[in-house]
């Protein structure tokens, strides 16, 4: 049955949202913030990664695999529609250690996780000459990298404009400067808008990033959101140096080497500071001595969404049912299980994937 969804919202959330349930034939409005707004899917690292993710919490870890697993074919039907390449590379991903106790810590981790899925957890540890024939631009202080082989990374930019593009092929509308204020539900919903003008719609989905912090509770959510800060750096474009990501360099489809990313709680800045640029430069130059003499030619800071333990919230409103709050940390990784396994969430099929652990419950005991 066709039903309309009105989005709150248009990053790579709201938009994935959007595009799955375009695809199961309902009619979607998005209402999105202006250029002013924070926006982590115009700022983050573009990674899809699955190591070190729920090392406490292996429904996570599970839900982020699922995605990975997805994303080959979520990514190909996107560009076959849109023209647009996303530059999806999955081969694998490297978490670097400069001592062996870190690296110990870490295996230790994966190796719980690997029991918790029937050994099903698929990581290697590389040193020495296997390590430096992978990545020949590591520098002498890597003792060992540990491959992963869900990770990938792809062009988020290209991932939005693309998911944008699709909503609006498939009949989706997309309206900017629209700054939801309030949202009320008789038989249906109302959404009023800072300059007072309304929507009504017969569900309602809040995928607004840190947005969703101030309009959760007046629908009846938690939405326990605190913005965390992520600088980043990226270099001149160069001839391909590295082979694969990890969370500390990756090479863009571009040629730039994306550095990254801090992690701060300094509130609602979202600008870049010169201790944070020094910071990620040295690690960078640390892993990868070659860009010791490269050009840095771009920083910025962007805001993460984090939940208070770091997880999704999937969760529709006990008070006002037919509203949800979706929202994630890691929207690129999740991205594919957004717009190919949610619609039969909200849609309360059967094949439905039982998101029972990401809801608010947690919060409220
Ligand atoms: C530095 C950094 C690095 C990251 N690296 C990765 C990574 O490598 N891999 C990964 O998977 N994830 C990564 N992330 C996380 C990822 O970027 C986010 O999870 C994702 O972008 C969140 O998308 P979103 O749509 O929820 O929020 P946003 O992108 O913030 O979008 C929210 C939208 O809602 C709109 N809005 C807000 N309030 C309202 C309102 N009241 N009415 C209407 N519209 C509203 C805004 O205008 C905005 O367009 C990173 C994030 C950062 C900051």
């Amino acid at each position: 049955m066709n039903t309309n969804f009105t989005i709150i919202g248009g990053g790579v959330v709201g938009m994935s949202l959007a595009w799955g349930l375009l695809k199961h034939g309902h009619t979607v409005a998005i209402l999105d913030g202006s250029d002013g707004s924070f926006r982590a899917s115009r700022g983050n690292f573009g990674l899809i990664w699955i190591q070190g993710k729920g090392a406490k919490a292996p429904h996570y870890a599970k839900w982020s695999r699922l995605s990975a697993s997805l994303y080959a074919d979520f990514a190909d039907e996107l560009t076959e529609a849109t023209g647009i390449p996303l530059g999806l590379e999955q081969n694998g991903g490297f978490d670097y250690h400069f001592s062996e106790e870190s690296l110990q810590k870490t295996v230790q981790s994966y190796e719980r996780l690997k029991q918790e899925f029937d050994g099903d957890y698929p990581f290697e540890i590389l040193c020495g000459e296997d390590l430096r024939k992978e990545e020949p631009t590591l520098g002498p202080d890597i003792v060992a990298g540990i491959l992963h082989h869900d990770d990938g990374h792809l062009n988020p930019l290209k991932l939005l404009r693309a998911l944008q593009q699709d909503v609006q092929q498939m009949g989706g509308t997309y309206l900017t400067n629209r700054h939801v204020v309030d949202v009320s539900k008789t038989d249906h919903f109302t959404l009023t808008c800072a300059d007072n003008e309304t929507f009504h719609s017969e569900r309602v989905i809040l995928a607004a990033g840190l947005g969703s912090r101030d309009l959760g509770p007046k629908m009846g959510f938690v939405a326990p959101l605190e913005p965390e800060r992520g600088q980043v750096l990226i270099t001149e474009k160069l001839p391909r140096m590295i082979n694969r990501p990890s969370v500390t360099a990756r090479q863009v489809d571009e040629g730039g080497i994306q550095i990254g990313a801090t992690n701060e709680r300094v509130g609602y800045d979202d600008g870049t500071t010169i201790d944070g640029i020094a910071f990620l430069a040295a690690e960078a130059i640390r892993t990868h001595p070659f860009l010791a003499k490269t050009k840095l030619v771009r920083s910025w800071g962007a805001l993460r969404v984090m939940s208070k333990d770091g997880l999704p919230i999937y969760q529709q409103s006990q008070s006002m049912p037919g509203a949800y709050l979706v929202t994630c940390h890691s929207g690129i990784t999740l991205s594919a299980v957004h717009g190919k396994l949610l619609p039969s969430w909200f849609d309360q099929k059967n094949d439905a994937p039982n998101l029972e652990k990401f809801s608010e419950d947690r919060f409220r005991l």
